[in-house]
């Protein structure tokens, strides 16, 4: 495979084509068409970095460490951009946008094929041989491909998918297809859980893992994951964001660039997959590569933190114990960070339905008073609420 390893510029023609062959207000972000005329009319054009590479553990793989999460991304020419100018991972799911996200990463990926490593999902339920057939042989057929660079088995919330044999069986009949090349796993929730289980397998069967990662992140997650790249798995951070919660600048860099910054300078972690929908958020990203972490950074992040403490859940679960009816309380606050983070929200829908009505916020309804406690000073009953309220 080869790959661009020069930096280039995004200059005017190249941003006319993404507007017109694209959705300019979805490429601009929501920002006005005033600020999209201004962006054309600049008579500097975006100077991509040249782009930074690490190994991905033991796969090998070359990876640019800001690599491109495509779940949000809702036109395929943002992820051009991206690919033409070194981003050589790219990563989408069998779930997202009910299948059409790995359509939009084809239609990216024509004539690109070589210079860019492909992951995807297995989706969640997928447990026996012929449901994993059944995704992979799916997935390589919308995204136009004869084979998957890395299959992940989609959100983890537990060691136990792990190690389901028929899972196994299923995966290794693929690669000695060739059609999977390696195998990992993603996870939210229980993360030390799952990722002291893929160094503690005998069998070391799994490569990688794309992990929640974060400056707000607890440190049994940091040491989990040092832990596990130091074994050799590959560490993949999302979520580096916490949410990606708009916020007044705070400082010379935007938060979300000082939260990128922070994940990257952590050795064990090999690159960071942001979700981006338009050009905007990827050039705010794609920046960072080749900066270095600094106090004035840490000084955003305090600020950031202050900003978004009053809603952002790290998904620890911690507080799942201390509800009498079971609510799966952090996947249904992940649906809203989905919401009010990420504002999309027809994936905060897909991931609150995932729930059944039990475990979702409609299981707090009648619920005569609110006994869930968070480790971090959320107000759950009123989350809840804003759950129901939103996405039910
Ligand atoms: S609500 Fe609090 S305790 Fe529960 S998962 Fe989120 S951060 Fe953890
Ligand atoms: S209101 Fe609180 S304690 Fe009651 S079911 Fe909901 S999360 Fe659990």
């Amino acid at each position: 495979m080869s790959t661009k390893n020069g930096s280039g510029g995004l200059n005017r023609r190249e941003f006319l084509k993404v507007g017109v062959a694209g959705t300019t207000a979805a490429m601009i972000g929501g920002s006005s068409l005033a600020g999209a005329v201004q962006q054309l009319a600049s008579p500097d054009p975006f100077a991509f970095p040249s782009p930074v590479y690490r190994t991905l553990g033991r796969t090998g793989l070359k990876v640019s460490i800001v690599s491109f999460g495509a779940m949000l991304t809702p036109e395929p020419e943002v992820l051009k951009v991206a690919f033409d100018n070194g981003v050589n991972y790219v990563d989408t799911a069998r779930k997202y946008m009910d299948g059409k996200n790995e359509e939009i990463v084809a239609r990216a990926l024509k004539g690109r094929r070589d210079k860019v490593f492909v992951a995807t999902k297995t989706l969640p339920s997928s447990k026996t041989k012929e449901d994993i057939i059944r995704d992979v042989e799916t997935s390589l057929k919308t995204l136009e491909t004869d084979h998957i660079d890395v299959i992940q088995l989609h959100s983890l919330t537990d060691k136990d998918r792990i190690f389901i044999s028929e899972t196994r069986e299923a995966l290794l009949t693929l690669k000695q297809q060739g059609k999977v090349r390696f195998c990992g796993v993603t996870t939210h929730k229980n993360q030390p859980e799952v990722l002291n289980a893929l160094v503690d397998d005998k069998d070391r069967f799994f490569d990688t893992c794309l992990v929640a990662y974060n400056f707000e992140s607890h440190k049994d997650v940091a040491t989990a994951i040092e832990r596990a790249a130091k074994a050799g798995i590959g560490i993949i951070a999302m979520k580096t964001q916490a949410g990606g919660y708009k916020t007044e600048a705070l400082g010379k860099i935007s938060p979300h660039q000082a939260a990128l910054k922070f994940a990257l300078q952590n050795p064990s972690v090999t690159m960071a997959i942001p979700g981006m929908k338009d050009l905007s958020q990827f050039r705010e990203n794609v920046a960072v590569m080749g900066m270095t972490f600094k106090a004035t950074d840490a000084r955003i992040l305090q600020r950031y933190h202050a900003a978004v403490a009053g809603f952002y859940c790290d998904l620890c679960g911690t507080c799942e114990g201390t509800c009498p009816r079971g609510v799966d309380i952090s996947t249904v606050n992940r649906a809203l960070m989905y919401a009010e983070g990420y504002r999309d929200r027809e994936l905060a829908r897909s991931t609150y339905r995932e729930l059944p009505r039990s475990l979702s916020a409609d299981a707090c309804v009648d619920c005569p008073v609110c006994t869930a406690q968070c480790v971090n000073g959320l107000n759950i009953a009123a989350k809840m609420q804003q759950a129901r309220t939103l996405l039910a």
